[in-house]
C-alpha cells in the first residue's frame, strides 16, 4: 500500500485524558481551510499568529453556538513539522471537545491520521530523515532523562551526521575506484591499494566504535528487566525497597507478563531497571499463588539477571544448596544481612558474582546498584549519553562494517577494483536503510506503526 500523502489528516495530539489545554492538529493542503470552516471565519489564516478563536456550530438552530474558545496557529508549508501546511488548533483539554473538533474536522474533509502519520510526512517531505523520525518515537516513549537526552541528540542529527560522515567516505572511496576501472591496464590508479586499505580500516574503526557504543545505549534506550529471588526471609523485599527507594521511581505502564508480580521501574544511573520482586510466590497451596509462581519463573526467563538473595548470617541448609544448584547464569548472589555475620558457606562457582548487602543499612543497597550495573555491562567508566542504541540502526552498522571487513580481506588477496566495489556498495546501502535514503516501504510501516497517534 503506498502512503498517500495529498490529503489532509487530523488527529488529537495531547494524551487520552482531561488536561488543561487538548491540541488537535491539521496536516495538509486542506488544513487551513479546514481550520477556517471550524471557526467560522471567511479570511484566512494568518501564518505564524496564535489566533483567538471559537470553534462554532453554524448548524445550531439558536445561530452561531460556540463548541469551545481555542487558540489557533497556522504553520505554512514547508515551514512546519511536516513541511505541510499545519494547524494546531489548542482547545480545552478534555477528551469530549477535542474529539467533538476532530469530528468536525473530518466532516470538513480532512481524514483520521495513522500512527506516526505525521511524523512520516516529516519524513517522506524531507524535513528530518529516518533517524530523527525514530527519536520522535523514542523521546515521547522516555522514561528516564538519559533516555531523553539521547533521543533528543540522535534528533538533533548527530547520529545523522556521525553516519553521513561515514557515508560520505565511503563514496569518496568508490568514486576513486570506479575512475581507476576506467583505466583498466593500470589498475587501482586513483587510489593505490595501501590507500584504499587505509581508507577502508578507518571507516572500519568508526563503525566498530559505534557498534561498541551501541552496548550501552540498547541498556539505556530498552531498559533491562532484574529479577529478586532466594528463600523466604533471605531480605528480597527488604533489598528491592532499598533499591527502589534509593533510587527514582519511573512511573510507567509496563505491559506484559509482570503485572502480577511485585514490579518496580526505577533509574539506575539513566538505565531503566524494571525490578521484579518475587517475594512470596514460592509455596503454591492455591490456584493463585501457582500462576504466581508460574509467572515469577516466565520473568525468571526473560530477565537479563537474576539476583538469588540469601541470608548470610545463617549457614546453608539444603534449600539454599539446591537454589544455588538451580540458578541459572545470567546471576548473582547477594549475601544480604552482613550486617548479622558471615556464617553462610557458598561454593565459589565462577559462573556467578557475589555481592555483600544489608538491605537495613543505609550503604547496604549500593554494592547490589554497582553489581547491577556492572553485571548488565553499564559500569561506572562510561557515563556518556550513548550516541546509538537502535537495534536497527546497530544491525545496519554490523552488515556495513562486515561489508568493508570482507573488503579489506579481498583487497588482501589481490582482489579487482570491481570486487571491492561491491562490497564498498553494500557498505553504502546499509548505511542509507539507517538514514532511510534508501528505504522499503514495510520498514517504513514497521517503525511508524510504533508511534502514538497525532505524532
Ligand atoms: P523476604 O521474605 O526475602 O522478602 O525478606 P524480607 O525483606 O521480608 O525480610 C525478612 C526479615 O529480615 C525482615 O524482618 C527484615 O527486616 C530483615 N532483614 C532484611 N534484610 C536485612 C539485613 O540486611 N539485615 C538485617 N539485620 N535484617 C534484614
Amino acid at each position: 500500500m503506498a502512503f498517500s500523502t495529498d490529503d489532509t489528516i487530523v488527529a488529537i495530539a495531547t494524551p487520552e485524558g482531561r488536561g488543561g489545554l487538548g491540541v488537535v492538529r491539521l496536516s495538509g493542503t486542506a488544513a487551513p481551510a479546514i481550520a477556517c470552516a471550524l471557526i467560522g471565519r471567511d479570511r484566512p489564516l494568518e501564518a505564524r499568529h496564535a489566533t483567538f478563536a471559537r470553534v462554532v456550530d453554524a448548524a445550531a438552530a439558536a445561530g452561531r453556538r460556540a463548541v469551545d474558545q481555542v487558540v489557533v496557529t497556522w504553520f505554512a508549508a514547508p515551514q512546519s513539522y511536516t513541511g505541510e501546511d499545519v494547524v494546531e488548533i489548542s482547545g480545552h483539554g478534555s477528551p469530549v471537545l477535542l474529539r467533538e473538533i476532530v469530528r468536525r474536522a473530518l466532516a470538513a474533509g480532512a481524514r483520521l491520521a495513522e500512527p506516526g502519520e505525521f511524523t512520516l510526512r516529516a519524513y517522506l517531505n524531507g524535513r528530518i530523515d529516518l533517524v530523527q523520525a525514530e527519536a520522535v518515537a523514542d523521546l515521547v516513549d522516555a522514561v528516564t532523562p538519559l533516555q531523553a537526552r539521547a533521543a533528543m541528540d540522535q534528533l538533533e542529527g548527530t547520529l545523522t551526521t556521525t553516519i553521513r560522515r561515514i557515508g560520505a567516505s565511503l563514496f569518496d572511496l568508490a568514486a576513486r575506484l570506479e575512475a581507476s576501472l576506467d583505466f583498466p591496464e593500470e589498475g587501482f590508479h586513483f587510489a593505490t591499494r595501501d590507500e584504499v586499505r587505509r581508507d577502508l580500516d578507518r571507516v572500519i574503526e568508526a563503525l566498530a566504535a559505534l557498534g561498541a557504543e551501541g552496548r550501552r545505549g540498547r541498556l539505556v534506550r530498552e531498559g533491562r528487566m532484574v529479577v529478586l529471588t532466594g528463600p523466604p526471609n533471605a531480605g528480597k523485599s527488604s533489598l528491592f525497597n532499598a533499591l527502589a527507594g534509593a533510587a527514582r521511581a519511573i512511573v510507567h505502564d509496563e505491559p506484559g507478563t509482570t503485572r502480577d508480580l511485585l514490579t518496580e521501574t526505577i533509574d539506575l544511573d539513566g538505565v531503566p531497571i524494571t525490578l521484579v520482586d518475587t517475594a512470596g510466590l514460592r509455596d503454591a497451596r492455591d490456584v493463585v499463588e501457582a500462576e504466581g509462581v508460574a509467572r515469577a519463573r516466565q520473568a525468571r526467563e526473560v530477565a537479563a539477571l537474576t539476583v538469588l538473595v540469601l541470608d548470610a548470617s545463617r549457614p546453608a541448609g539444603d534449600e539454599t544448596r539446591r537454589l544455588i544448584d538451580e540458578l541459572r547464569a545470567p546471576a548473582m548472589i547477594a549475601l544480604n544481612k552482613i550486617d548479622l555475620g558471615s556464617r553462610l558457606r557458598v561454593p565459589d562457582d565462577e559462573r556467578f558474582s557475589f555481592v555483600e548487602t544489608s538491605a537495613l543499612a543505609s550503604w547496604g543497597a549500593e554494592p547490589l546498584r554497582v553489581a547491577i550495573l556492572e553485571a548488565l555491562g553499564a559500569g561506572a567508566a562510561d557515563r556518556d549519553t550513548p550516541a546509538i542504541g537502535n537495534i536497527r540502526h546497530l544491525h545496519l552498522v554490523g552488515e556495513a562494517r562486515a561489508a568493508l571487513g570482507r573488503a579489506r580481506e579481498s583487497l588482501g588477496a589481490g582482489a579487482t577494483e570491481e570486487l571491492v566495489l561491491t562490497e564498498i556498495t553494500s557498505a553504502r546501502l546499509a548505511l542509507e536503510e539507517i538514514t532511510g535514503q534508501r528505504a522499503p516501504e514495510d520498514l517504513l510501516h514497521h517503525i511508524f506503526s510504533r508511534f502514538c497517534v497525532g505524532k
